[in-house]
């Protein structure tokens, strides 16, 4: 491709054009889940964003030329709690979850990333950075605890565009008497009764939370790479830490050149909301919906904007997807995408932007010949869509059916009473609500039989 990729980047709050350090070497780093609980559907915003900008670097440098890395929290505060909470040990709860959270990713067909680090399997690479930020002056130990000290490093706030002072005054700093300042953040904690710990040269303990990434980031993609990803909620204090921590240890001018952070997911349908406490898991939306049905309800928001998620949102997505297999033919292995058909994407990963291109070529594959129905199956699959048959697709529904056979064998014998009676209004009625859940209701020689749509 020719076309040049744009993104936001949150270090000059500013859309910018991609300038890879090595074409042939990019390195993309993204915060990923801490495993104390199964993924929510917040946690799948930033999953599938970082994904689709995945494809999207492939599609331009080679499909071997991105080193992209998403690590796995598995030893924090959080997770210490819900072992307790659950009765579990910690590495069981932790297996646990990560074998869903993979099983999650798989459900939304999401590319692998090249590498998926666990901290745990890292400490010593944090000791010994902690070791380095020492020396340097960057940071104390006290009683056992080993803190960064932030006014030591003068582009502290940068990235999150805040002052020293604010983040004091909006108290977003955990109080304790043995910092120098408010303002400083642990490295390295004591670790005390059956918390988990490792040696150090400051006693049995664990890594803070911000340690990792800059530990992780640095050995698989050096001490400079292009992207860094994540929530808008990991801005500050985690990415902002992160990069404080890195440049200092590693004498650095820039940590990652482009940061990219993807907006909140907001509940609108409190029905929604309430029938799961507040928290729509993954794994709850398995049972009754095909995972690329919720990928394209998470798309259909730009990236930077907030999504609002409701039950309308997804019904939509439903019927788009069922609509678009009425078109799916397997591909013509001659056909590839041009980059117009791409540019959405290229442009600041504007997903909306390439639905609506999807829209338009369903359009003409609906009227059109095997090659655009060949190319529109191809468009739907780079982002990770209709890349199941369309038989794979109807036995899936089949098996997530909200509606029981009884029940529409039941109501097939209403309509015909309805019929009977002449009262059509009636019996239209029966065939269009379930023409809605997906179920064509049909007259076919004197008898009624039903099918999936
Ligand atoms: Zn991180």
């Amino acid at each position: 491709m020719n076309k040049d990729i744009y993104l936001t980047n949150n270090l000059k709050n500013k859309k910018e054009k991609f300038v890879p350090i090595h074409k042939g070497k990019i390195g993309m780093y993204v915060c990923g889940p801490t495993v104390y609980d199964n993924p929510h559907i917040g946690n799948a915003r930033p999953l599938v964003i970082f994904d689709i900008l995945f494809k999207v670097l492939k599609s331009k440098y080679g499909i071997n030329a991105i080193n992209y890395v998403r690590n796995i929290t598995d030893v924090d505060d959080k997770i210490i709690k819900s072992s307790k909470e659950k009765n579990i040990p910690i590495s069981e709860l932790t297996s646990n979850i990560i074998r869903d959270f993979n099983d999650d990713c798989n459900y939304l067909n999401l590319d692998k990333p090249s590498q998926q680090p666990k901290a745990t399997d890292h400490i010593d690479l944090m000791i010994e950075m902690t070791s380095s930020l020492i020396t340097k002056g960057f940071a104390y130990e006290k009683k056992n605890h080993v803190y960064f000290e932030v006014n030591k490093f003068e582009d502290y706030g940068k990235l999150s565009n805040k002052k020293l002072k604010d983040l004091i005054a909006g108290s977003r700093v955990e109080i304790s008497e043995n910092k120098k300042n408010a303002e400083d953040f642990v490295l390295w904690k004591p670790s005390s009764g059956n918390e988990p710990y490792w040696d150090s040269p400051w006693g049995k303990g664990r890594p803070g939370w911000h340690l990792e990434c800059s530990a992780m980031s640095k050995k698989y993609l050096g001490d400079i790479f292009d992207i860094h990803g994540g929530g808008i909620d990991l801005l500050f204090p985690h990415h902002e830490n992160e990069i404080a921590q890195s440049r200092c240890a590693n004498n650095t001018k820039s940590f990652a050149n482009y940061w990219i952070h993807n907006a909140f997911i907001t509940m609108s349908n409190e029905k929604m909301a309430k029938s799961t406490g507040n928290i729509l898991k993954i794994k709850d939306f398995k049972k009754n919906i095909d995972g690329q049905v919720l990928k394209l309800a998470l798309i259909s928001a730009h990236y930077k904007q907030p999504l609002d998620w409701n039950e309308k949102l997804l019904n939509d997505c439903q019927n788009t997807i069922e609509k678009w297999y009425e078109v799916y033919q397997s591909i013509d292995q001659k056909i590839t995408l041009d980059e117009d058909i791409l540019s959405p994407l290229y442009d600041d990963l504007n997903t909306p932007g390439y639905i609506a291109n999807l829209h338009l070529l369903y359009e003409k594959a609906f009227k059109g010949n095997d090659n655009d129905k060949s190319l529109f199956v191809l468009a739907c699959n780079f982002i990770g869509i209709l890349n199941i048959t369309k038989e794979e697709w109807l036995s899936i529904k089949k098996k997530k059916l909200l509606i029981s056979e009884a029940d529409i064998l039941k109501n097939i014998e209403l309509r015909n009473k309805a019929r009977e009676d002449k009262d059509y209004k009636k019996a239209d009625k029966i065939r269009k609500e379930f023409l809605d859940k997906g179920v064509l209701i049909e007259d076919k020689d004197g008898k009624t039989i039903w099918k999936l749509k």
